[in-house]
């Protein structure tokens, strides 16, 4: 039998009672099997012996006499609590149970206990308020005292202590003790007759653990080493599935493409240039950068190979990845389809749409642009041409995918700032084409782990270089109290033509004004600061046509200053700007950081990056609350910021300070099912699981056949892959 397979109740487990199943419910544990799936939190080593006088290094873990017993008042509660004097062969300790006026019908003076428990010098005494212990039997209790460390590892003699013991997390109406205990229970009826799921060669290659044991270990190992090899198990297995899981998709992409490839594409010559991208290519100012260049030959060689192309494009903010997706544009229409670029925000989908109708239409491409917000009138018409097949290239927001949507020939799908759509989305957009191609493109470099985890059977392209003549972006720190020098210096900027984005955490603030906001600050600098020269301002409750006049102005430099929310933060390419100030930037994360600063350093003049920062000061009336209290992390985000400018570095140091659950692009990774594995720690194992699991796809195609691997039901629950 398979762990997944035990669906037993957990009522058949002795000594569970109704208020520990409605606990266990909330944790999502109804059968048994669940119930042994549910891993410890960590674990407590209670197999050492550690005596009192070793209390500084780690918790003790020792066996005591109690000595005596006394009440002091508790001055919080008004009660009396309790305090418990004991000693062991090393030294004297004492234990305080606040709130627990119960103990003293457990702690006995002259009695012997085990002790687990972390303790402190306070007030001259050796003190633990948190500690566990547990009476030893009258007649061994003394020679245990005297041979703790033989008697604490001698297990027949105690539950809780001579071992390595679980810990769970807990919600109410559950305690450790209860879940040891019914998992224990668990463990001894359902154990062993649990069948490996993995091949057996590769639990011997990898000298893994069979099922059965790394279940009972991952709960009560025997030993450290015992855990361990649980661990890796567990994980490895996991980690399997995933492998498999990405395996299989790639596996049928290539087949539907097989299937599509009866009317598939003629190959172009050998050149990896076709001639309508020639011809855009020709009306361009500049050249390709290489990474542009080998990028567009991979699109290329993909649309024109038998089996949909799925690419993710990852460069740094800057480095062109908009012209690569209209290249591939071109590429999807000259093959005879439709091409669709969508975008999350409609500032940026309408930035793109500009570009596309200035670059594309003069060589005869038909270029339409759709957003939700496109009034009823236009959008009839529009959407018509669309499923005629008049329209080459739609560029526009979520829109593109709504019902009412239909393409004659949908050949080519291009995400932009992938990571801001949610996988559904993505699915819905693909779904409006027999296969298209897709390219999704991010400016938010993803390690290699964890791309390999998530979009695992993607073909991952990386423009590495930014346009030639671009010189690096200057970073300064400030400190709020300093911000005049910063308007100095942009003052100058603006006096020699440049423009500046000015960068606020909120639209409004509240009354105290403990934040500066871009309402208020849009006033105060066209009035105090820059009186001089014209102001806009930008954020996400204006309305459509007052953001794109807006952002119209501030291109054509009717605008001298734009003032912002991170509205700005994905994909705004302005590139007389050269001025990016962003105000309490120790509340902006690093990524959004870094997208920020790529807004400045598009053009040929030097730029500059400012990060104004707040450290627990005081600002404008006297009544408001310190702004902001400078946190390790904050500065620490702002140290980074500083001495780097390579989105991937920056991408790595965000995922140290904050962890894999936070990267930007994986918020949705609920949808890794993984419960013990960690791709970014056990990186080594995920590569290795996702070889074993490919290669095992490749030699037995035919798996999910198969009786004997439970492969088969893990991959028929719906896939909540990205594409
Ligand atoms: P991102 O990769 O951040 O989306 P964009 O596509 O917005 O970058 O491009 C940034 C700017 O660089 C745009 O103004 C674009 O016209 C310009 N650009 C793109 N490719 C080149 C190139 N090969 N040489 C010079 N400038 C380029
Ligand atoms: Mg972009």
């Amino acid at each position: 039998m398979f762990l997944r397979e035990l669906t037993v109740s957990i009522d058949a487990i002795k000594g569970i009672g109704p208020v520990s199943i409605h606990a266990l419910a909330k944790k999502g544990i109804y059968s048994v099997g669940s119930l042994l799936c549910y891993y410890p939190r960590t674990w407590e080593d209670r197999s050492q012996y550690i005596p009192l006088k070793d209390f500084s290094s780690s918790p003790v873990c020792t066996v005591v006499q109690v000595i005596a017993r006394d009440w002091f008042p508790n001055s919080r509660t008004g009660k009396q609590d309790l305090k418990v004097y004991v000693a062991d062969t090393s030294t004297r300790g004492v234990l305080v149970c606040f709130n627990r006026p119960f103990m003293k019908n457990q702690l006995m003076v002259g009695k012997y206990y085990w002790l687990w428990g972390s303790f402190q010098y306070k007030f001259g005494e050796l003190q633990a308020s948190v500690f566990e212990v547990e009476a030893v039997p009258e007649e061994t209790g003394y020679e245990a005292m005297l041979d703790p460390a033989a008697r604490l590892l001698d297990k027949a003699l105690s539950q809780h202590f001579g071992r390595i013991l679980p810990v769970y997390s807990l919600n109410e109406g559950l305690t450790q003790n209860m879940l040891r205990r019914f998992i224990e229970q668990a463990l001894s009826h359902y154990a062993d007759p649990l069948a490996d799921e993995l091949p057996g060669y590769l639990i011997q290659q990898h000298q893994l653990l069979p099922k059965s044991q790394a279940i009972r270990a991952i709960h009560f190992p025997r030993s450290l080493a015992e855990l361990h090899q649980a661990q890796k198990t567990i994980k490895y297995e996991e980690l399997f599935y995933l492998g498999v899981l990405i395996g299989k998709r790639a596996q049928d992409r290539r087949s539907t493409q097989r299937a599509r490839c009866g009317h598939s594409v003629p190959t172009s010559r050998s050149g990896t240039v076709s001639p309508l991208q020639q011809r855009l290519l020709e009306r361009l100012p500049f050249t390709l950068t290489q990474g542009q260049g080998e990028v567009m030959s991979a699109i290329n060689q993909d649309m024109n190979g038998p089996y949909p192309m799925a690419r993710l494009l990852q460069g740094d903010v800057g480095s062109g990845k908009t012209l690569v997706s209209f290249l591939a544009a071109l590429r999807g229409v000259e093959l005879g389809g439709q091409a669709a670029l969508m975008a999350p925000t409609e500032l940026l989908a309408r930035q793109h749409g500009e570009n596309a109708a200035g670059l594309l239409e003069p060589i005869g491409i038909r270029v339409a642009f759709l957003t939700g917000n496109l009034k009823a009138k236009g959008r009839a018409p529009l959407l018509k041409r669309l499923s005629a097949g008049e329209i080459d290239l739609v560029v526009g927001t979520h829109a593109l995918f709504s019902k009412e949507v239909q393409y004659k020939n949908l050949r080519l799908v291009v995400i932009d700032e992938q990571h801001r759509f949610g996988v559904l989305q993505r699915q819905a957009i693909m779904s409006k084409g027999a296969h298209p191609d897709l390219l999704m493109m991010s400016a938010t470099p993803i390690p290699r782990t964890l791309a390999l985890t998530i979009f695992g059977d993607l073909d991952i392209s990386i423009i590495r270089d930014l346009p030639p003549g671009r010189k690096p972006i200057k970073t300064h720190l400030a400190r709020e109290s300093n911000e005049a020098k910063v308007y100095d210096f942009v003052r100058d900027e603006l006096a020699a033509g440049r423009q500046a984005y000015f960068v606020y955490p909120l639209i409004e603030t509240d009354e105290r004004k403990s934040l500066k906001d871009a309402k208020s600050m849009a006033t105060r600098l066209a009035q105090q600061v820059f009186p001089r020269h014209p102001v806009g301002l930008i954020h996400s409750k204006l309305g459509e046509e007052e953001k794109r006049q807006t952002m119209e102005d501030f291109r054509s430099g009717a605008i001298r200053i734009l003032v912002a929310t991170s509205v700005v933060e994905v994909g705004v390419d302005v590139p007389n700007a050269n001025c990016m100030v962003i105000a309490h930037a120790e509340r902006f994360g690093l990524s959004a950081l870094h997208q920020l600063r790529g807004r400045v350093g598009r053009g040929e003049t030097q730029s500059y990056c400012f990060l104004v920062y707040s450290d627990s000061q005081t600002l404008g009336d006297t009544s408001a609350q310190p702004a902001t209290v400078l946190t390790d992390e904050g500065k620490a985000r702002l140290k980074v910021m500083l001495e780097n400018t390579d989105g991937f570095v920056i991408a790595e140091e965000d995922l140290k300070l904050r962890g894999p659950g936070h990267i930007t692009g994986t918020e949705q990774s609920g949808y890794l099912p993984l419960g013990m594995a960690d791709p970014i720690r056990d990186a080594p194992l995920l590569e290795q699981a996702r070889l074993d699991a490919f290669a095992m796809l490749e030699q037995d195609p035919d798996l999910l056949q198969r009786e004997h691997l439970p492969v088969a039901q893990v991959l028929s629950r719906t896939t909540p892959f990205p594409v």
